[in-house]
């Protein structure tokens, strides 16, 4: 259910030779069909004559749609765009909903004809506490798991309060609890279904509305980037445990909220509806829609549930035998579609439709932008990096022995040696991704030793990775804008209120600023994942810079690329250096480290085995014998 591959979208003129081509105009086709917005207006203007001229039978059937789709809705942020799955949704819907029903039966009669009115709100109070806080404590201990392990612990908990709901007294056990109010706005009851679908559809649009916005951020970009695992998302300075919990609350209450709308249509609750089979429909939606996409959550949750609908009736009559013989049928469809369309029916719709519907790129920004706040770089000459006496041991393996380095402001320090001499390992002991066994590490003068990488990030550490870490799907704008996350403040709520729209656009700015700066200015709104892996690791470098670093560690930052490319790369490097900022690089094409770098360290076996300048360096008798000793 993660990630599939991309090969099949990747536009026509995506691969041509990146950092020489020609600027800006390229890569944006003419405007023509009809714009988005106007497609959402007759979407919305279709609901609401559905919900006004449908007979009641089958608004009880676009209510359901709309009950299901805010839960699938929350399960294509956790699953789709974080990268967690869970079975366990249908568990946070009855929490929603049995919390208002207890409240509506056990509040009804002390408060009497008159009081009722506010009991609903109140169970919407309790059953969203009741679910961020159930929901905080399980993503708190389930979180943490890896690989199929999560999948497992949400079966286990989705199980678990299902048998809860069942089996105490005071929730009605088996039979459930009745008398649950409707739900009065003011003078208007919506005990009806017809008013009730008036206020579920005014809910699932916002939510759409309010994620779709949260996508489209700061925010939005860090949760996206935690689908990639955590080294890259920490080493933006993103908090990917904090991110993982509240992305996983957000589903929760999302499930919660669509529990407290059925239960006041239903009028009673019991515990069947929240059952582990539910929970994995809930995931049906979501995967069979586009796990990845906010709308495929909504096409996911018609299909499915008009789909049931109908086999319910089918399968029985054709089988003759009764059974939930639809949840077989489910199963066989999801294998087919995802055989089929491994991200789920919206990317394919998207692209079907592309022709006619018109999407602007988010990339085009109008009127002045705000500048973001500047770091004041270190003077040139002072120590911005120090490890002293760095070792790391994998078991009995030493991969850095006892590595001392200083790398200072206004020079490009670079670190050589032959196939693992150590120096990945000793980049992740100086950016936080590992910890040495023994030894220092000071970035900034401050004591590092022990703390994550986005410790690291905050002082302005900018990396690369040796193997690309990009957001393929994403933009190459967009995963620049990810470098600058730490520069921006706009939170969750500014997001999906779209209140952050001039600091969005101060970072989007920026991005572009440093996509032009190192020559990819013509790829800007394409999928990162489409160029070539030498204009990757440029963007990489962008994305680093970004994030206004005064120190940056690229680790073989030239591999894959042309002569031509690695000159203009050469010349970048030595732009920054006269900027001030101080530069470690891991590189293996000698020439291009000869000519570039002030100081060389060169490792073997995990122990510096010579430094100096590279004329010193390559004098070495040493270093020859390393080289020449090893690969000629
Ligand atoms: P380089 O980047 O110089 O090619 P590395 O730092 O990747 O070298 O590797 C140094 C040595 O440490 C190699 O022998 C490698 O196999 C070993 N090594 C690296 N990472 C690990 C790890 N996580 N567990 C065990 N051994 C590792
Ligand atoms: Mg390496």
């Amino acid at each position: 259910m993660s990630a599939a591959p991309q090969g099949g979208r990747r536009a026509p003129d995506a691969v041509k030779p990146s950092v020489d081509a020609a600027p800006a105009a390229a890569s944006s086709p003419p405007a023509r069909g009809i714009p988005v917005k106007a497609v959402v207006a007759a979407f919305v203007l279709a609901l609401a004559a559905a919900l006004g001229g449908l007979p009641d039978f089958q608004i009880t059937l676009v209510n359901n749609i709309g009950l299901y789709a805010l839960v699938a809705i929350g399960l294509v942020m956790l699953t789709g765009v974080a990268g967690m799955t869970s079975f366990g949704q249908a568990a946070f819907v009855g929490l929603g909903a049995y919390a208002t029903a207890w409240v509506g039966g056990v509040w009804a009669l002390e408060a009497g004809a008159e009081g009722a009115a506010w009991l609903p709100w109140a169970g919407l109070l309790l059953g969203l506490a009741l679910t961020g806080l159930v929901a905080w404590l399980l993503g708190a201990v389930t979180l943490r798991l890896s690989g199929h392990y999560l999948p497992l612990g949400t079966i286990a908990w989705g199980l678990s309060l299902f048998f809860l709901f069942g089996n105490l007294g005071f929730l009605g056990g088996h039979t459930g609890l009745g008398g649950v109010p409707a739900i009065t706005l003011g003078p208007v009851s919506l005990a009806e279904p017809r008013a009730m679908g008036v206020l579920i559809w005014v809910i699932v649009l916002a939510a759409l509305w309010m994620l779709h916005n949260l996508l489209d951020s700061r925010e939005g970009r860090a949760i996206r980037a935690l689908k990639s695992g955590r080294v890259m998302a920490e080493s933006m300075g993103v908090d990917t445990t904090a991110y993982r919990l509240k992305v996983f609350v957000l589903a929760a209450l999302l499930a919660g909220l669509s529990g407290w709308l059925y239960a006041h249509q239903q009028r009673f609750v019991n515990p069947t509806p929240f059952n582990l089979n539910i929970g994995i429909e809930y995931l049906f939606m979501a995967v069979v829609g586009g796990a990845g996409h906010l709308w495929g959550a909504l096409l996911g949750a018609t299909l499915i549930t008009l789909m049931k609908q109908e086999l319910q009736d089918l399968l029985p009559r054709l089988l003759g035998a009764s059974g939930a013989f639809e949840v077989i049928v489910f199963g066989l469809l999801m294998l087919l579609v995802l055989q089929r369309y491994a991200d789920g029916i919206w990317p394919t719709l998207q692209r079907l439709t592309r022709r006619f519907i018109r999407r602007d790129s988010p990339s085009r920004t109008h009127g002045p932008v705000a500048e973001l706040p500047r770091r004041t770089l270190a003077p040139r000459g002072e120590v911005v990096l120090a490890a002293r006496g760095v070792t790391k041991r994998f078991g009995g393996l030493v991969a850095n022995s006892d590595v001392s380095l200083e790398v200072r402001a206004g020079e490009v320090h670079a670190l050589i040696g032959p196939n693992g001499a150590g120096k990945s390992t000793f980049f992740n002991m100086i950016s936080g991704v590992d910890d040495p066994t023994e030894g220092q590490v000071e970035l900034a003068g401050a004591a590092m030793t022990g703390q994550p990488s986005r410790a690291f990030a905050a002082l302005g550490l900018g990396r690369t990775f040796q193997h690309v870490r990009l957001l393929k799907e994403r933009s190459v704008l967009d995963n620049v804008a990810l470098g600058a996350h730490r520069r921006g403040q706009a939170g969750w709520w500014r997001s999906m209120l779209r209140l952050d729209r001039s600091e969005e656009a101060a970072l989007l700015a920026e991005a572009r600023r440093h996509i032009e700066r190192v020559g990819l200015g013509a790829q800007v709104d394409e999928a990162a994942g489409s160029l070539p892996l030498g204009s990757q690791r440029i963007v990489e470098i962008a994305r680093a810079l970004a994030g206004n670093p005064t120190l940056l560690l690229l680790d073989e930052p030239a591999a894959g690329l042309r002569h031509l490319e690695k000159r203009q790369l050469a010349e970048l490097l030595s732009q920054l250096r006269a900027e001030g900022l101080a530069i470690l690089i891991v590189e293996h094409d000698m020439e291009f480290v000869m000519n570039l770098a002030d100081r060389i360290t060169v490792l073997d076996f995990g122990q510096v085995i010579a430094r100096g300048t590279p004329a010193q360096v390559q004098a070495d008798p040493k270093v020859l014998e390393a080289y020449l000793g090893g690969v000629a």
